[in-house]
Parts: C-alpha cells; structure tokens; sequence
C-alpha cells in the first residue's frame, strides 16, 4: 500500500521535495479495528496549516509518518461492531491506498443514496462548512445581499448558492478565472461575479454591489477582506472561514487599513471551524441533501486520478486549478 509522508516542513509555497510517497504494508485489523480500501481522498487548503509547525486547531503533521486527512473507502476486513466487509465509511485516515484504524473512527456512509466522492464535498466537511458559516456565524437572514469570495471552490459554491436558496436579495461571487466567473453566474445563478486578477478588488466589488452587502463570507483575507469591509452595510456580518491568499506567506500579512468602518456600520466580523458545528449536521442533510438531488443545489468536483498524484491535486487546490471539491479518486 502506498502512502504519502511529510519529509520536511514548507517554507512558503510546499515543494514537491518536502514529500515523499512510501511503501506500507497493509495491517490487518487489531480487536475493534477494521482496514478499508480507500477510494477517494480529499485535499483541502487546511493541510498547508498542518504541514507547519506552529500548534493551531488540529495537531502538525508528524514528520515522516503518514499524513492524514478526509478519505471514504470500502471496508475489506473488521472486527468492529456494526460493520461489515463491503460497507463504505467516511474516515479521516486519507494520503494512502489502505488503512488500518479502530472503527469507532468509521461513519457509514450509503453509496445508494449519493455518490461516494459527495461525502467529502457537497454533502461533507466543505458543505457542513458552508452552511454553518452562512446560517450561523454570519447569521444569514432572507434578503441579505452576499459576498463570497472562492466562490468558484468547494465552500464558496455552496455558499453562494445556499444564500440564493434561502431568499438573498443579491449574491455576488469572486473567483480567479473568467470561466469560473461565468460559471458562477450561469450555472450556479449569483447575481454578480468578478475576477479578482482582473482589477482591484474593492472597485470591481462596489460595481458589482451598489448597495453594498450584508454579508461577506471570508475564504481568502487580505484584499479581499478590505474591499469587503469598504462595501459593508449598517449591521453587516462578516464569517472568516478561511484566508487562503496568506497561508504561503512568510511574513504576517497586514491587516484591512479600513477596519474603523466596523464602527459606523456596527459590524461585527467573527471566525469559525466547521468541527464546531456538527451539531447542524442532521438539519444540513435535512435541508441541503433534498437540493442536492433535485439539482436546485450544483455542484462540480475536480477528480485527479491515482494515489501518487494527491500531492499534485493538493498543490493544485493552492494554485486555484480545481473548480468546486478537488477530490483524489483511486
Ligand atoms: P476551494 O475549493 O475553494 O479551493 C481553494 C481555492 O482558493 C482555489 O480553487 C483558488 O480559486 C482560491 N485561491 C487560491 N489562492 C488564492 C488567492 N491568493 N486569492 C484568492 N483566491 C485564491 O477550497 P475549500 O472550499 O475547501 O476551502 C475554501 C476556504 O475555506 C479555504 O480558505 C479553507 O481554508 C477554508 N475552510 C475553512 C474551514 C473552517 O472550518 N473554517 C473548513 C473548510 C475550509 P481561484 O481560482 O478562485 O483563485
């Protein structure tokens, strides 16, 4: 079995020799345990975090042992209860071919009732991220305009298309390329989208906004997070889910210059994890599953073929390549 290691820790953008993929032999399952086949691995923009040293929500990788993240696979042998050889579970033993690990660890997952490689997606990690964010941190109501910003990935989507369910007044969207901006609107019905690579942020924004915004759902910071705050309506909400544009900074990137808006505005600009709020997840499948099979709620997955490229789609979720989930499937 094959499995990715961290050999060294990135300084700024990761280098393909700061990895390594190593031969493993497959453990067969201890009491309690069960080994799974795993079929499709997940690589999000978080694991750049893990990759550094530095002690934040989720433990560092560790140096050359293998590295962990969302994956669903099909059980080949168990000896937990309440699963059986043939099931598929969602787990958190990714970056590798096979794994061995207690199956309290294990969440069943129906192949029947949506496509595997969703349980990582749209109705996964990202999706739960969405809605939470949106509903909760940012206290969403109908009417709001929205601005989201990567709002052609795997968050931003969702997101986007949640706030034009739920009765958004206006959504706009940035992205990186012009084809994701005209998906943003053609496909996925925003309102307004931009390329951020086009112009400056916060005039492609107030065009984009006229009347400003209620919400800005935050999945990159820097001028982002400014052109945000410039555009920000009395009572505005701003959820900071992510800051993708600083996490290969060397340097502490500087804060938005425009942060005494806040006070005119009286708004309020707050973060938060996903691990949070699992508790929505039972309303979130309520809620979102229905959309998502009806096609109300869209969704597009970058699929890259074969353990030893997780690293390639990896960096290739930093570069912008994926539109909607990057997904590995083996
Ligand atoms: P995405 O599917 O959105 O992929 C990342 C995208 O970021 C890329 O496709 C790229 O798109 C964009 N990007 C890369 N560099 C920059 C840059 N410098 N400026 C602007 N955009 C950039 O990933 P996810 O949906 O999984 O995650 C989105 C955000 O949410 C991330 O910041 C992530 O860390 C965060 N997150 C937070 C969670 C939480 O609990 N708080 C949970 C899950 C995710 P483009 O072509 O548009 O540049």
């Amino acid at each position: 079995s094959r499995e990715w290691h961290l050999l060294s820790r990135p300084v700024g953008w990761p280098k393909p020799e700061d990895f390594a993929l190593v031969e493993a032999e497959i453990r067969q399952p201890g009491p309690g345990q069960v080994l799974v086949r795993n079929k499709y691995l997940s690589v999000d923009p978080y694991m750049r975090g893990r990759m550094s040293a530095a002690k934040s929500y989720v433990a560092p990788f560790e140096l050359n042992k293998v590295m962990q993240g969302g994956a669903v696979g099909e059980v080949v042998a168990s000896n937990a209860e309440g699963i059986a050889p043939g099931d598929h579970v969602l787990h958190f033993g990714g970056w590798r071919e096979y794994a061995t690990f207690d199956g309290k660890q294990a969440v069943k997952v129906d192949p029947e009732a949506a496509p595997l490689s969703t349980y990582l997606g749209v109705l996964g990690m990202t999706g739960l991220t969405a809605y939470a964010g949106l509903l909760r941190t940012a206290s969403f109501k109908e009417g709001d305009s929205v601005f989201v910003s990567g709002a052609a990935g795997a968050v931003g989507s969702q997101v986007g298309q949640i706030a034009k369910l739920k009765g958004a007044s206006r959504v706009i969207g940035s992205a990186g390329s012009d084809e994701k901006v005209k998906l943003l609107v053609e496909e996925y019905g925003f309102d307004a989208a931009f390329n951020y690579k086009n112009g400056s942020v916060g005039e492609q924004l107030r065009e984009a906004a006229p009347d400003g915004v209620d919400v800005y759902f935050d999945n990159v910071g820097g001028d982002h997070l400014e052109a945000a705050i410039g555009s920000l309506n009395r009572d505005g909400r701003i959820a900071v889910c992510g800051m993708i544009s600083v996490y290969n900074n060397t340097e502490p990137a500087p804060g938005p210059k425009n942060l005494a808006r806040l006070i005119q505005t009286r708004g309020r600009i707050e973060g938060f994890l996903v691990g949070d709020h699992y508790d929505l997840q039972p309303q979130f499948f309520q809620e979102v599953g229905p959309w998502v099979r009806s096609g109300e709620l869209k969704y597009r997955e970058t699929v890259v073929e074969g353990v030893e490229n997780t690293l390639e789609a990896f960096f290739g979720v930093l570069r912008g390549d994926n539109t909607g989930k990057m997904i590995v499937k083996l």
